[in-house]
């Protein structure tokens, strides 16, 4: 499966790097392409938040694999106060913010191996939804729902067994 990485204005070329090494690990190709302009139309001024969906629509389309977008910004669906990420359920694209994935957004202090652990949680969960997988009750698992960091933190970076079988059915 290719995995093409495409990071939206600032993205750190350090936390693309660390992204494109995991994703590598489990997925095989990676590629990072060059970063793209968020589109204007995306910020929302009244929630100070962008549009995930505009976000997502943006993103190219690879016939021979997946994209995945990666932000800075704070993201938002309307019926939402925020979200982690956003794919496109069977289809090509996903969407991933790490905004609330950073420790220090909690107050907390920069904890570099957290922050890279919850990135890839969001990646793979939100890439497990282009591949046709639905959220999982078993929540150690990957693609179980995270309505908060909490939720992020209790689950592990794999996929469970039962979501595994599903990825080989398709
Ligand atoms: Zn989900
Ligand atoms: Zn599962």
């Amino acid at each position: 499966m290719h995995i093409y990485i495409v990071p939206f204005d600032d993205f750190k070329k350090g936390e693309l790097n660390v992204l494109k090494f995991n994703l590598s690990r489990i997925f095989g190709l990676v590629t990072t392409l060059p970063k793209i302009k968020i589109p204007r139309n995306a910020f929302n001024s009244l929630r100070n938040q962008y549009n995930a969906y505009i976000l997502l629509e943006s993103l190219p389309v690879f016939h021979d694999g997946i994209t995945l977008g990666v932000t800075k910004q704070d993201i938002y669906v309307d019926n939402l106060n925020f979200v982690f990420g956003l794919a496109e359920m069977g289809g090509k694209r996903a969407l991933i913010s790490t905004f609330r994935l950073d420790p220090t957004f909690y107050g907390e202090p920069f904890n570099k191996e957290l922050y890279y652990l919850r990135i890839l949680k969001e990646a793979l969960h939100e890439i497990g939804h282009v591949l046709g997988l639905s959220h999982c009750k078993n929540k150690t698992c990957v693609m179980s729902f995270s309505n908060s960091i909490l939720d992020v933190d209790k689950k592990s970076p794999f996929y469970c067994e039962n979501c595994l079988k599903k990825l080989y059915q398709v």
